[in-house]
């Protein structure tokens, strides 16, 4: 067993990988195998019964991407970690491991595109009924728990709004009434917010962004106590199968050795370009946990190491605007998904929440002139001089207009 530190930066590099159980190999062998070989038919029985631990089939488990289950599971303070083929996979895995027809989910209000399509999904074909509610105070969250609520589920920060649920306000709520508390961890990252610390129950994430970092990946991460986490194994992951490859899981553990100093850079040039964006004259505000205006500007001091990487604004103007200033930019990509080493933009209400029925989007804030930005590691000097320059050409162009 590798050497457990009380440092993330340690585990980050170390947690889960024996390089003499290896021949000595520095990085991780990627086993690219499908099945095993058992030694004698009695083994392979005895293997079947679960009566030895040992492979089988890459389905059910696979060196390399034990490695990164364990690598997970301790960063997020776990006992257990799953991969999924992605960030959607493990979602689904854990929501259908856990529920049945006839329960109801509590949501925060606003949740990923996708998560939301599926909640949709659940509701039409499977009768598992969902409310979304900004979970402001225990009274509103009380309020909401249904006699069949079985399953709480969070995201904070929430996408792409910013927004921020106090996780340990929720749990405190939960446990009372014996409901799990699902948190999809993606925007934080286990270097930034650790959901279990703080009583909730399983943690989920997209392992795409910021812990892949390098935008070439898609994959998906859950992580909690063992007995639940085997249960999801043997049902969800195992029969539904949208399992993580073994190239995926090396590419997800060369990604996380480099995870804390990603993120502090991450961090640090969200704070410098947030500074500057909120005082330029075509933004008309930005939403950014770091901002000290930010209404939960202290929540996130409590519950997040560092503000994070991310950056929703609203330029003045409408849709047109927010097209224009993204078709302007020349440094920073019109792209979905976030935490690479890029700095990315997309325009929600169009993109990443287009699925969303424009009601409920307008609930959740996110207008036709929100932009949500993903920081790179680029030089913030590079990112700033882009930024400005896109907004410049607009304003230049408003104003030919006026006059
Ligand atoms: C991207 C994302 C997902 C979905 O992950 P995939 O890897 O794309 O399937 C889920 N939640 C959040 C918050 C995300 O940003």
């Amino acid at each position: 067993m590798s050497m457990k530190s009380k440092y993330f930066e340690t585990n980050a590099i170390h947690v889960g990988y024996e390089d003499s159980q290896h021949g000595g190999s520095l990085s991780p062998p990627i086993y690219q195998t499908s099945t095993f070989v058992f030694p004698d038919a009695e083994t392979g029985e005895r293997r079947f019964a679960g009566n030895e631990a040992g492979y089988v089939y890459s389905r059910l488990k696979n060196p390399t991407v034990v490695i990164f289950e364990e690598r997970m599971a301790e960063l997020e303070g776990g006992e257990k970690g799953l991969a999924f083929a992605s960030g959607m996979a493990a979602v689904s895995a854990v929501l259908l491991g856990l529920l049945k027809t006839g329960d109801h989910i509590l949501c925060s209000e606003g949740v990923y595109g996708c998560t939301f399509g599926l909640l949709q999904y659940m509701e039409d074909h499977l009768q598992i009924g969902h409310s979304l509610i900004p979970m402001e105070n225990e009274a509103a969250i009380e309020a909401a728990i249904l006699p069949n609520t079985s399953l709480i589920y969070i995201e904070s920060p929430i996408n792409p709004t910013m927004k921020l649920v106090d996780l340990e306000m929720v749990s405190r709520v939960a446990r009372e009434k014996n409901i799990p508390v699902i948190v999809d961890n993606t925007f934080c990252s286990p270097y930034l917010q650790q959901p279990l610390k703080m009583g909730c129950d399983i943690v989920v994430h997209s392992a795409t962004k910021y812990l892949c970092g390098h935008g070439d990946v898609i994959g998906g991460v859950a992580v909690g106590r063992e007995d639940v986490m085997q249960q999801i194994a043997m049902t969800a992951q195992k029969d539904i199968g949208g399992i993580m490859s073994p190239f995926e899981a090396w590419l997800l553990l060369r990604g996380i050795k480099t995870l804390p100093v990603r993120m502090d850079r991450h961090c640090d040039n969200a704070e410098r370009i947030a500074v500057l964006l909120k005082r330029h004259p075509c933004i008309e505000s930005i939403f950014f946990p770091g901002d000290p205006d930010f209404a939960q500007y202290e929540a996130g001091k409590r519950q997040m190491k560092k503000a994070g990487g991310m950056i929703s604004l609203l330029i003045k103007g409408g849709k047109q605007e927010a097209q224009q200033m993204m078709n302007a930019l020349k440094l920073v990509k019109i792209a979905v998904s976030l935490g690479d080493a890029e700095t990315l933009i997309q325009h929600p209400a169009t993109m990443t929440h287009a699925v969303v029925p424009e009601q409920e989007r307008e609930k959740m804030g996110i207008k036709q002139n929100l932009l949500r930005l993903s920081v790179g590691l680029e030089a913030w000097q590079d990112i700033w001089a882009d930024l400005e320059q896109a907004l410049q050409s607009v304003y230049q162009k408003e104003n030919q207009v006026v006059r």
